[in-house]
Formats: C-alpha cells, structure tokens, sequence
C-alpha cells in the first residue's frame, strides 16, 4: 500500500492518484518510465523531469520551426521553376529584338 503523503490515506501500490485527495502519488519518468512516489528528479536515472519537459517542449518547437522553413524553401523552389520559363522566355525575346535593331 501507498500512503498518501498529503492526508495519509492508504491507496493501492498501482493507484496513480490518492483516491480521497487526488495528491499525485506516482511519477513516471519520461526519459526512463521509472515510477516513483516523488516528483522533482528520477531516481533510476536522474532526470529533472520539470527540465526534461521543457527541453522536449524545446525539441518540439525547432522541429517544426524547421518543418516550416524546409516548406517555405520547397515553395520558392516551385515558384523558382514556375518563373523560369516566363524569365527565360523574356531574356529570349529580349535577345530577338536587339538582333533585330541590329545591335
Ligand atoms: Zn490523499
Ligand atoms: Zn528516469
């Protein structure tokens, strides 16, 4: 059994939350799944869970950070492709008139 440390209730070693007061009663480590009645640090591991939250928060935002700029160079690169044959085309025409004023 688990003994609340907030109002001392005994719970199930498996129950998650005390069931009188909901106190958090076991953490589980999100680098290593270690579960353990304490919050703060991982004791298998050492992990400072408030830090691993943050830096997983971290992670997530450069990811898509880079997900929206890899998007934003795919979509200059079509539009790049889409312009060509309008500017190729014009430097070609550009180059026809100037044969033809006998430049
Ligand atoms: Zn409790
Ligand atoms: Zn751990």
């Amino acid at each position: 059994m688990a003994t609340c440390p907030k109002c001392g209730r005994e719970n199930p070693d498996t129950a998650q939350f005390c069931s009188h007061c909901h106190m958090t009663l076991r953490f589980t480590c999100p680098a290593c799944r270690h579960a353990q009645t304490h919050g703060g640090t991982c004791d298998q591991c050492g992990v400072d869970f408030t830090k691993y939250a943050l830096m997983m928060e971290f992670q997530l935002e450069s990811e898509l950070r880079r997900g929206r700029s890899r998007a934003s160079s795919h979509r200059n690169a079509i539009q790049q492709a889409l312009l060509l044959p309008v500017t190729g085309g014009f430097s070609l025409l550009k180059y026809l008139r100037s044969r033809m004023s006998g430049e």
